[in-house]
């Protein structure tokens, strides 16, 4: 299989043929190679429009997903971004290209591990992992001048809003644990928070001191 006529294809038939128009966000969707992120048994599906399982429960999000969110947050290129849930690691390799430097939180150990690994290999150096709960936040690394976060949650954490820059994006799902809405918040220099809701989404709960506890989840 060649991968990178599939990858072609997949951002031009599932991304830009959807309204992402972002060219850098594009482009580091043309090279990010989305299936060495996921098992061997899988890589022939790793272009195709759907999420996929990673293990432990969790998924690598769909690509228009991973490219709308990344969209969402309007990258310059000399950011500072803190993601939240690195799972595979492919959504932090595609921030990883846009940006300075990406600060990623995962809450399994083997997770992110795996996905270390992986960015390692390709030489991606301008991202820190930490195993924990990202629910918290990154304090010691605030502000940042974006914050995704990759699994849905209950409400808006408030460390969130408290580690957002100034003109500083947030983009995350808010919901229950079937559904929730894609909901971008931008921090305003007089100090109010603007609010908008960008499309309806599916992921995988928020664990956490800020999101769902772990007893809730079905
Ligand atoms: N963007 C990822 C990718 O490209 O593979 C997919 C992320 S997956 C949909 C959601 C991830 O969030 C899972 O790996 C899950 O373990 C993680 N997660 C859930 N709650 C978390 C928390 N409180 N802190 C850090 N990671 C969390």
């Amino acid at each position: 299989m060649d991968y990178s006529v599939a990858r072609r294809r997949m951002v031009e038939q599932q991304i830009a043929a959807r309204g992402v128009t972002d060219k850098r966000v594009l482009e580091a969707m043309s090279t990010v190679p989305r299936h060495l992120f996921v098992e061997a048994g899988l890589q022939s599906h790793a272009y195709g429009d759907a999420s996929l399982p990673i293990g432990e429960k969790q998924t690598i999000s769909q690509p228009y997903m991973v490219a709308s969110m990344t969209a969402a947050l309007e990258l310059q290129g000399d950011e500072r971004i803190l993601e939240i849930g690195t799972g595979s690691g492919y959504q932090t390799a595609v921030l990883s290209r846009l940006v300075k430097r990406v600060y990623s939180v995962e809450r399994i150990a083997v997770l992110a591990g795996r996905a270390r690994k992986i960015l390692d290999q390709l030489q991606m150096s301008n991202i820190n992992i930490k195993i924990g709960d990202g629910t918290i936040g990154w304090q010691d690394q605030a502000p940042f001048a974006g914050i995704l976060v990759a699994a849905g949650s209950p409400d808006v954490p408030t460390k969130y809003l408290d580690q957002l820059a100034v003109g500083g994006k947030l983009v995350l799902p808010v919901g229950d644990q079937n559904q929730q809405i894609l909901t971008r918040i931008i921090r305003q220099e007089n100090g109010g928070f603007k609010r908008e809701q960008l499309m309806g989404c599916r992921f995988v709960p928020l664990i956490g001191e800020q999101g769902w506890s772990l007893e809730s989840i079905s």
